[in-house]
């Protein structure tokens, strides 16, 4: 069976290079072609010894998640749809701002923690992303994208915000990420590369051990009753333990705060009593708040907040001294916006089997 390179960080590809007799300079040469300048052709890494490149292709190949579309919003948001077998498809998306180009990035086929507001989480599950098909996604991304006429990559942060609940394929996330910081490879600084999490306790406890990056939780209520609801992970995880974890990852952080993420739900989640409680929840985590208006998608049964009352909410959390920003909606005319992520997914966990669309909120929120 041919081993597929992007499968490896340095650490194991060395390994690879050493089974088939290899010094590890032919590691490290092989890994900077493949990430730091895309190319997938190993006759065209002309630096490597000849009877190398003559024997790679019989034994290993660069193989990425194909490229099924490529759609470009009117704001210069990008989003692709790359095909990851069996009628599975997942979607990443590019947003450029005026300092900076962020991908955002998917890990899972699906996602199995059913919030009930994520288009995602509707879909159901299907499977863990493998390690190629998660680095391949910013591979196939820098490639469409190119570099600036300086030379700089396009691509200058990274967002585990895409499709799946990255701490729940951490095993294959962890190269990925190591990808991403090493200086042979993508080369980006721990603070410019954010996994996202609905806050899987023990994994987040990984994570600070073993490869500390920025880190945003996605919080979306201030207490364990709506938690409970709304991001169904919370009846493991509850908010108590959930702040401590937070704590503890600061210790070794990157940054010096968390970034909360917090979806605003028209008369669900937005009363001015939810900011004061959400003050008080946070008064030991340094962090910061980024709303985001509820991006809509077909029977979700949620409306999002009015934009009067985001903006009250966020100067309750700015009067209590928490740095708070509003996400700008991006790239909706595409459908790649936050929680429209879609992809195509055959459900393996037969949700939709067990419990149909809500049309209303109503029918599950009985608030
Ligand atoms: N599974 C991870 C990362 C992917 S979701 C997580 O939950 O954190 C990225 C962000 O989009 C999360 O904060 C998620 O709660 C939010 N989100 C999901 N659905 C949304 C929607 N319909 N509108 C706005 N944000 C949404
Ligand atoms: Fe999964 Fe995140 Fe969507 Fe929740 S919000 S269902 S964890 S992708």
């Amino acid at each position: 069976m041919t081993a597929n390179l992007l499968d490896f960080d340095a650490e194991g590809l060395t390994a690879w290079f050493a089974q088939q007799g290899e010094k590890p300079f032919r590691a490290r040469q092989v890994l900077r072609w493949i990430h730091q300048r895309g190319e997938g052709d190993f006759n065209a890494m002309t630096d490597i010894a000849k009877s190398l490149r003559e024997k790679l292709p019989a034994l290993a190949a660069v193989s990425p998640p194909p490229t099924v579309s490529d759609k470009l919003s009117d704001d210069g948001t990008r989003k692709f749809l790359f095909d990851v077998g069996n009628h599975n498809a997942v979607e990443t998306v590019f947003i450029p701002e005026d300092d900076r180009g962020t991908l955002c990035v998917s890990s899972q086929a699906g996602c199995a923690l059913e919030c009930a507001f994520c288009s995602t989480g509707r879909q159901g599950f299907n499977r863990n992303l493998n390690t190629a098909e998660i680095i391949g996604q910013l591979w196939q991304a820098n490639r469409a994208l190119g570099f600036q006429p300086g030379g700089e990559r396009i691509i200058s942060n990274v967002v585990l915000m895409g499709m799946g609940e990255p701490l729940a394929n951490f095993d294959n996330l962890l190269p990925a990420l190591r990808l991403m910081l090493d200086d042979n490879a993508y080369g980006l600084s721990r603070r410019r590369v954010t996994v996202s999490t609905s806050g899987i306790v023990p994994a987040m406890d990984r994570l600070s051990e073993s490869c500390p990056v920025a880190l945003a939780v996605s919080l979306h209520a201030a207490t364990d009753g709506l938690r409970d609801k709304l991001v169904p992970i919370n009846r493991k995880y509850p908010l108590a333990e959930l702040m401590a974890a937070c704590q503890r990852y600061l210790v070794h952080a990157p940054r010096d705060f968390i970034t909360f993420e917090y979806v605003m739900l028209d008369g669900i989640n937005d009363s001015d009593a939810d900011a004061r409680a959400l003050l008080h929840l946070v008064r030991d985590v340094p962090c910061k708040f980024n709303l985001i208006p509820f991006n809509p998608f077909p029977d979700s049964g949620f409306h999002r907040s009015p934009a009067e009352r985001v903006r009250r909410f966020a100067a309750i959390l700015i009067s209590g001294g928490i740095v708070t920003t509003t996400r700008k909606t991006r790239g909706d005319d595409i459908d790649a916006a936050c929680g429209q992520l879609a992809g195509k997914v055959q459900d393996k966990s037969r949700r939709l089997m067990r419990k149909p669309p809500t049309t209303t909120a109503g029918v599950e929120f009985q608030l």
